[in-house]
């Protein structure tokens, strides 16, 4: 990772989006995902009351996916991956980012991605769900009502079967992870005064290449969403709410980004190697409209950060969460 602070000095003369309209109705007819609305191909959205799940319309898996393989010589190797993509709307209300719900409907966002993780990992074909949210146009999300896709497959994916081989050799469950390694580092010493109780969740910058990307750990070694307590749960919830909230009082505007849950495989092992853990990856460096582009050096050599992680850290630390927007 390279760090290079002075960069922000330097007049931008690059591409500037457009704001993201601030005000949404709380129902919009035109709508695909919101209650009673019909989406592509004629179903209709039922009445939902809080979460609502159905299969993607235009998924990028399909479990009909014939079985195929070719194989050049064991140098090229190309296989069909079959798997399931669903699309999971946090909420009925088409204005509500998940910064501007509440605790309660967060912790039944929660309850439901824990759902859908065992369900689809319950199948003998699926060894890996990834959970995701892709908020704002900016990464790629045309629709504001609040979503998260599920996207199980077969094969675990390259970038998660490279973290778990990084993870420590010792794979015994008494031994944490890394990442529970980088929060003990990362905890403040403890104060003898403090009497509140100690956090069951840490956010902050690890390694991070987008400005403001946060990874977020469950202090208790776990590793996925379904063995996490009631509480650390519901706390989960108030996390979510407060760190988006961050975000978006950063800029002052509904703050874009991708989340995502690394869990263990569900290829039916236990993984007590595994780390359970989130990242929030937002694109914006400068401003509301001003993103930070992946190109040219971090293409090719490695990635390069405009601010210190300790820099966005402090801004972060600052905005408070009241909502401010
Ligand atoms: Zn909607
Ligand atoms: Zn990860």
């Amino acid at each position: 990772m390279l760090v290079s602070p002075h960069r922000t000095e330097r007049p931008w003369q690059g591409q500037v989006e457009k704001a993201a309209a601030h005000s949404q109705p709380v129902y919009d007819p035109e709508c695909y995902l919101c209650p009673g609305n019909s989406r592509v191909g004629g179903v209709r959205n039922p009445d939902y009351t809080s979460t609502f799940v159905f299969e993607n319309d235009f998924a990028a898996l399909r479990p009909d996916t014939p079985v195929d393989r070719c194989d050049e010589r064991g140098l090229l190797v190309a296989e069909s991956e079959p798997g399931i993509c669903r699309v999971i709307c946090f909420s009925p209300r088409h204005d509500l980012t998940v910064s501007r719900m509440e605790a309660p409907a967060l912790r039944q966002v929660v309850d439901t991605w824990i759902a859908q993780y065992q369900e689809l990992g319950a199948l003998a074909w699926i060894n890996h769900v990834q959970i995701f949210e892709n908020r704002g146009a900016m990464m790629g999300c045309s629709n504001p009502t609040r979503t998260a896709r599920s996207g199980p497959t077969t094969r675990c994916p390259t970038s998660r079967a490279r973290n778990r081989t990084r993870k420590p050799r010792t794979r015994a469950p008494s031994t944490p992870a890394c990442f529970a390694t980088t929060w003990r580092w990362s905890a403040p010493p403890p104060s003898a005064s403090s009497a509140a109780t100690p956090p069951l969740w840490r956010w902050f910058p690890f390694g991070p290449v987008w400005p403001f990307e946060t990874l977020l750990l469950p202090v208790r070694h776990s590793t996925a969403l379904d063995e996490l307590t009631a509480t650390e749960r519901d706390d989960l919830a108030g996390i979510l709410k407060r760190l988006t909230t961050r975000y978006d009082n950063l800029f002052q505007v509904s703050f874009p980004y991708s989340l995502g849950f690394h869990q263990r495989p569900t290829d039916g092992q236990a993984h007590p190697e595994w780390h359970f853990h989130a990242h929030f990856y937002p694109p914006l460096l400068r401003s509301a409209t001003v993103r930070k582009f992946l190109v040219g050096y971090e293409m090719l050599a490695m990635p390069q950060r405009d601010i210190t992680p300790e820099a966005a850290a402090a801004r972060l630390r600052e905005v408070g969460e009241i909502h401010a927007v």
